[in-house]
């Protein structure tokens, strides 16, 4: 967390309470979380949902934070400093989220396409997988 602050500072942003409580609170779930999640999550007094909404973007902009697009309408959020790689399975039935971090995650192919096609240089990448939920499947425990 030291290190996000760091970066606050050294992008020229100050590292403000409510800045580092959404950054917390993200590290700490392990599935993205709306805005409104992050903000009944940090303690009172709250800021306004639209504080929580311009650190979201702005944390986005600096690269502390990716933004993740599921099936609902509302974006969620996750932190990207802490290192891991995580894709995100969602229920299409009950809308439950799950992640899952891949023990390896080679799209080297599709990045070497995407170069190939449009000349972009892939850096990253966020995936989601739709589908139905073990409970939902009634496969309870299934391994
Ligand atoms: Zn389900
Ligand atoms: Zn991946």
């Amino acid at each position: 967390m030291k290190a996000a602050f760091d970066a606050f500072r050294s992008l020229g942003h100050p590292a403000t309470r409510g800045r580092g409580e959404i950054l917390r609170i993200l590290a700490e779930s392990v599935i993205p979380l709306s805005p409104r999640e992050i903000r009944e999550r940090i303690p009172d007094p709250k800021p306004d949902a639209s504080t929580v909404y311009r650190n979201l973007t702005l944390m986005v902009s600096l690269g502390l934070v990716r933004s993740v697009a599921l099936h609902e309408r509302s974006r969620r959020y996750e932190t990207a400093t802490d290192g891991t790689h995580r894709h995100s399975v969602v229920c299409r039935r009950c809308g439950r989220i799950e992640s899952f971090q891949p023990k390896k995650c080679d799209l080297s192919r599709i990045e070497s396409d995407i170069r190939g096609t449009l000349g972009f240089d892939v850096t990253d990448h966020s995936l989601e997988f739709f589908g139905s939920c073990a409970d939902c499947e009634g496969k309870r425990g299934r391994r």
